[in-house]
């Protein structure tokens, strides 16, 4: 039997336009082609086109875009939102399509992350149109630099994007994989101050900054903490000539909990670690932290969440609700007051010379997104 999503779905446009998209460079700051290419798609099909300057905040060299496509029938304005930049390597992809499965010909990622998102909100766009199926508002945002720090989503003008809801089109997993729980991330550096003296003639005068991080190091709680909880450490460097007793270590470190207070907790404590180590030797220590963006979490009783679920149902999939160890743009939206969740589009192998994702993720996506944008 053929779905009647099936005759609605065109697989060869879709297609085109995914690989249209992947072939254009888009490195995070540098989104202004795609952004071009998308403008130009929509503005020829007739639809409002905003952009904000998001870009000026970050350094790069587009704004977000914003898509208003006027409602048919009832309901409240909803939003979709997927980014436009990629991770590098990223110029000059090549897709090789082999067994129904698009690849990169293997020195680039593919950048189906996010491509696939903004193809398959796009096409699901056009086939409400063709098919002349009612739907509310719905607006689009393509997003710049969810890559490098989500400074797009940061940056926003949320008065161009006047909705309630929205779905980010960004994750791994199957069609139908609801992410409803997303860890905050906090960066952290620490600095470890000694005092300097000659190792061989006056070790006594010195403090040895090498051994303060050692001290604090062993004692701090890292990797996986819990379920929802991982601390590690990213880069520590310091000290030259051995003959001199080091006076300075820097360690940069970063945690992640979708659970605050955890977070928090879990923040004190090493920096509870290197006051407790500073002392021991008589040194001291600076300690610096920034959260990154906020946990997200889905209400299980979200209408949106619902609406989600009963539109898996409504094209034969059975949804799958996930927690990840990844941030998106959806933290930063939920951060910001908006209901938002992360839709799993079948990308696989992100970030990395293997990534790929099957075509019928791409046909399967957009039934998904359309049954979502109906009224
Ligand atoms: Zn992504």
């Amino acid at each position: 039997m053929i779905k009647s999503w099936e005759k609605m779905i065109n697989k060869n446009r879709i297609l085109k336009l995914f690989l249209d998209l992947v072939k254009i460079d888009s490195p995070s700051l540098k989104e202004k082609n795609v952004s071009k290419y998308l403008c130009a798609l929509m503005e020829e099909r007739g639809y409002e086109i905003k952009q904000d300057s998001a870009g000026d905040a970050c350094g790069g060299n587009t704004g977000n875009v914003y898509v208003r496509i006027p409602a048919t029938g009832d309901g409240e304005p909803i939003g979709f939102s997927a980014h436009m930049d990629c991770v590098y390597p990223c110029c000059g992809v090549v897709p090789v399509i082999k067994d129904g499965i698009v690849y990169s010909s293997g020195d680039t990622v593919l950048g189906g992350d996010d491509k696939a998102g903004l193809a398959t909100m796009i096409e699901a766009v056009q086939h409400l149109k063709e098919e002349n199926i009612p739907h509310p508002d719905i607006y689009l945002m393509f997003s710049i630099c969810e890559e490098s720090g989500m400074h797009g989503a940061k940056n926003m003008d949320l008065s161009l994007f006047p909705v309630k809801e929205v779905v980010v089109l960004d994750s791994g997993g199957a069609v139908s994989t609801i992410v409803i729980e997303a860890p905050s991330k906090a960066g952290i550096n620490i600095t470890f101050i000694g005092k300097s003296a000659h190792a061989g003639i006056a070790p006594e005068s010195g403090i040895s900054a090498i051994q303060i991080a050692a001290e604090a190091v062993s004692h701090m709680k890292l990797m996986r903490i819990d379920k929802k909880t991982t601390a590690n450490l990213g880069r520590i460097e310091g000290g030259g000539a051995t003959n001199i007793v080091t006076d300075k270590v820097m360690l940069s470190a970063e945690v992640r909990s979708s659970n605050d207070q955890t977070l928090q907790d879990l923040i004190d404590h090493m920096k509870q670690c290197c006051a407790e180590a500073a002392t021991k030797f008589g040194g001291d220590y600076n300690f610096e932290y920034e959260i990154s963006y906020p946990a997200l979490h889905v209400d299980k009783n979200s209408p949106l969440l619902a609406r989600a679920e009963q539109s898996c149902k409504n094209i034969g999939l059975e949804p799958k609700r996930v927690s990840t160890g990844g941030g998106s743009d959806s933290n930063i939206l939920y951060g910001k007051g908006y209901s938002a969740l992360t839709l799993g589009i079948g990308m696989s192998k992100v970030h990395t010379l293997e990534e790929f994702i099957e075509i019928k993720s791409l046909t399967n996506c957009a039934e998904l997104v359309a049954d979502m944008m109906k009224s």
